[in-house]
C-alpha cells in the first residue's frame, strides 16, 4: 500500500484551535470578563416555519407505505430542481433541469469536482479565501498559483493576463472579506477563461446577502459564463442549513462533456440528499419560505451594518458587511492579525477571526462576523467605540 503523499504537503490550520485555546486561557484567568465571539462561521437563527413544517410532512410521508421513498435520483428530486430553475429565473438566468444538481452543500462538490479534471491542471485562487480550495488541490497534487487579493484592489482581483491557468476559482461575496463582483468585473474573469479554455469554479454561497440586482448573483448573468463557468451554491447561509445539509451545483450543457461526466460521477459515487431534506429545501423557494429567510438574512444583515458603521465611526479601513456576513478590517496601528486578536480579547473581550489563517495577503487584517446576536453585537460594538474613537 502507497498512501497519497499529497497530504504531506498540506499545512496545517491551528487557526481555530488557536482561537478556542486562546480564548479558553483568557476566560480561566478572568472568569468575570464576559467575551463576545464575533469569529463564529456559522448560522445562529434556528430553520424558519416554512421549512420545519415541509420536514415534519416529508417525516410523516417516510412513515407510511404509499409514499414512503427509498433511493432517490442522484442528481436530486425534479421538485427541488424545479424549484432551483425557477429562483435562477428570477435573476434572468435560465437553466434546463438536467444542468441542475443536488448536493449535501457546497464543500462536499466543490472537492468532488475535481474528479473531472487531470492532475496536471493549474489552479488559480484568490489569496486570500475560503482554504478549501487550495487544500483540495494539494490533495489531488495540483500546482496552485495565487491571485492577489489586497487593500489596493479592494480585495477584488482581476485576471492578469501574463498568468497562465486551467482552473480558477472565484467566491463573490467573498469570504473572508465579504467583497463582491459586480458584473463589469466578472465579464473580465468569464473573457479571461474563455481565452485560455479554462473552467471557473464559482462559489456563490453567499449570494442570498445581495438584496438587489445590483451586483450578480449567479456567474450566468453574465454573457458568455455557461461556456467556462461551474457554480456552486448552498443552503446554508441562505436558509440556515448548515446543520441540515443541502445545496446545488450547475454544470451547462455548453461546456461540453463536463455536465455528463458530472452525471456520470455523481451516479458513481453519491446516492443523493435525504428526501426529508429536499423537501424542506423546497420550501425555501416558495413564497412564505422567501419571505421567512429574508427575514433572518436582514437580521445578519443589520448586524453587518452595525458593524460596518462602528468601523467607519472609529476610522478603521474595512470591505464587505453590505453583502454578506462577514466585515473584513484593517488592523488599527499596523497591527498583525494575531496582535490585533490578542489586544481585542484583552481590551475589548471581542474575538474574531485573524486574517493571516486565509492566506499569506490576509497578514494585518482581521474578520468579524455577522452572525452573533443583536445584543451581543451591539455590546461588542459599544466596546470597539470605546477602545478606537
Ligand atoms: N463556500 C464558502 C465560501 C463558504 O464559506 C462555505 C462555508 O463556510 C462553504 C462554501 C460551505 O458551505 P456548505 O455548508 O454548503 O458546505
Amino acid at each position: 500500500m502507497k498512501i497519497n503523499k499529497n497530504y504531506e504537503n498540506l499545512e496545517q490550520s491551528y487557526l481555530f484551535s488557536t482561537v478556542a485555546k486562546k480564548v479558553n486561557e483568557f476566560t480561566a484567568k478572568n472568569p468575570d470578563k464576559k467575551v463576545i465571539r464575533l469569529g463564529i462561521g456559522d448560522v445562529t437563527l434556528p430553520l424558519c416555519k416554512a421549512v420545519i413544517g415541509a420536514m415534519h410532512k416529508a417525516v410523516d410521508e417516510m412513515g407510511v407505505q404509499a409514499t414512503f421513498r427509498g433511493y432517490g435520483p442522484e442528481q436530486g428530486y425534479d421538485f427541488l430542481r424545479e424549484a432551483v430553475k425557477k429562483y435562477y429565473l428570477s435573476h434572468g438566468v435560465e437553466l434546463e433541469l438536467d444542468e441542475i444538481f443536488i448536493s449535501d452543500g457546497a464543500k462536499s462538490d466543490l472537492g468532488n469536482i475535481l474528479d473531472l479534471f487531470s492532475q496536471d491542471n493549474t489552479v488559480l485562487v484568490p489569496d486570500p479565501v475560503y482554504p478549501v480550495y487550495v487544500d483540495t488541490n494539494i490533495m489531488a497534487g495540483r500546482k496552485v498559483v495565487f491571485a492577489d487579493a489586497n487593500g489596493e484592489n479592494c480585495f477584488l482581483p482581476l485576471p492578469d493576463k501574463g498568468v497562465k491557468a486551467d482552473i480558477i476559482y472565484i467566491c463573490s461575496p467573498n469570504n473572508p472579506t465579504g467583497a463582491a463582483y459586480n458584473k463589469e468585473q466578472l465579464k473580465k474573469w468569464v473573457d479571461y477563461a474563455r481565452e485560455l479554455g479554462a473552467v471557473i469554479l464559482f462559489d456563490a454561497a453567499y449570494e442570498c446577502f445581495i438584496d438587489d440586482n445590483s451586483l450578480p448573483h449567479s456567474i450566468y448573468e453574465i454573457e458568455g459564463a455557461k461556456e467556462c463557468a461551474i457554480e456552486f451554491c448552498s443552503l446554508s447561509k441562505m436558509a440556515g442549513f448548515t446543520g441540515t445539509r443541502c445545496g446545488y451545483t450547475i454544470v451547462p450543457k455548453a461546456l461540453g462533456k463536463l455536465n455528463k461526466m458530472w452525471l456520470r460521477r455523481q451516479t458513481t459515487k453519491f446516492n443523493g440528499v435525504p428526501y426529508i431534506v429536499q423537501r424542506a429545501a423546497e420550501a425555501v423557494f416558495t413564497e412564505d419560505g422567501q419571505k421567512e429567510i429574508k427575514e433572518n438574512l436582514n437580521y445578519y444583515k443589520e448586524n453587518a451594518k452595525l458593524i460596518s458603521e462602528t468601523l467607519k465611526r472609529c476610522n478603521i479601513w474595512h470591505v464587505g458587511g453590505k453583502y454578506s456576513p462577514y466585515i473584513w478590517l484593517k488592523c488599527p496601528n499596523n497591527m498583525t492579525s494575531w496582535e490585533f486578536f490578542d489586544y481585542l480579547l484583552e481590551n475589548a473581550q471581542v474575538v474574531g477571526t485573524p486574517g493571516s489563517g486565509f492566506g499569506k495577503n490576509g497578514e494585518g487584517y482581521f474578520r468579524l462576523t455577522s452572525f452573533g446576536s443583536k445584543e451581543n453585537t451591539r455590546e461588542a460594538m459599544e466596546r470597539f467605540e470605546k477602545l478606537f474613537m
